[in-house]
């Protein structure tokens, strides 16, 4: 089981002079395996890939987007979440490619660049074939879901309108298309879960056909249904982090939810290993 050590970076590639602006007191934490911590974040091995959730830590961002946002579309400093998805793209050496999240089912090809366009394509997941080239996607409560084979790898943005509109069986047969090949493994980070993510009747009705076993009282398991989801759709081995971003500790996560609304946004982050 990987510890939580506190703002140290197990290993720092170079200085990071801003690593501990916005760290809490440090928090014991463990991991289910095979997760483990990879300085301030998590990280999963996957077969022929690795997937990355950040935390909100180790970043430049202020106030309310401390410190590691990564989210352009909130309140924060432009230059502030320049910063921060700089410090990331050189700590993780890849090029690091994001798009512009509507909640829909879309998954793409990532550009075999990674470069952002300058305006970045309208989708909920990308794919990539290309060593060097990160997946990304952003959230804070939605789930982050790294679907992976021989080859191919995507990451995806799923709340419960990505769920209902089937962005993880996209984000499978982009993996396909895209020449992955072999068994698909699955890695659910950080998001709302269970004990926290009270929903209302209409969404309730979304899923009550299909995933009855989701809900919980009032609230949602939306990491239950992804997890269903993408054994329906032929994924061997599905990894779930089991951390939820509303009642984590709040130096962990930003939380749309908890934080009515005003916070910043962490990254899933996946690539061919
Ligand atoms: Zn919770």
């Amino acid at each position: 089981m990987g510890e939580w050590r506190g703002a140290k970076r197990s290993s720092p590639k170079r200085s990071r002079p801003f690593a501990n602006v916005g760290a809490t007191s440090p928090v014991k934490l463990t991991l289910p395996q095979p997760f483990q911590f990879s300085g301030d974040h998590l990280m999963i091995e996957l077969p022929g890939a690795r997937a990355l959730f950040t935390t909100r830590r180790g970043g430049v961002s202020r106030g309310p987007y401390t410190s590691l946002n990564l989210g352009f579309k909130t309140a924060d400093s432009r230059d502030a979440v320049a910063a921060n998805r700089a410090a990331l793209e050189s700590d993780l050496d890849l090029r690091l490619a994001y798009v512009r999240q509507v909640h829909g089912n879309r998954v793409i090809a990532a550009p075999v660049d990674g470069r952002e366009a300058p305006e970045p394509p309208q989708a909920d997941g990308q794919a990539t074939a290309t060593r060097g080239v990160g997946v990304a996607v952003l959230a804070a409560d939605c789930l982050p879901v790294a679907v992976a084979s021989e080859g191919a790898v995507a990451m995806l943005h799923a709340g419960w309108r990505g769920l209902v509109g089937g962005v993880l069986e996209q984000g499978v047969r982009a993996v396909r298309e895209l020449g992955g090949r072999g068994p698909l493994h699955g890695a659910i980070g950080p998001g709302a879960g269970p004990c926290c993510y009270q929903v209302g009747e209409e969404v309730h009705a979304a899923f009550a056909d299909r995933w009855p076993q989701a809900r919980r009282g009032d609230n949602l398991d939306l990491k239950a249904i992804a997890r269903a989801q993408l054994v329906e759709v032929g994924v061997a081995e599905v990894h779930d982090v089991a951390m939820c971003t509303i009642c984590s500790d709040p130096g962990l996560f930003f939380s749309h939810r908890r934080h009515r609304g005003v916070t910043g946004r962490q990254a899933g982050v996946a690539w061919l290993s």
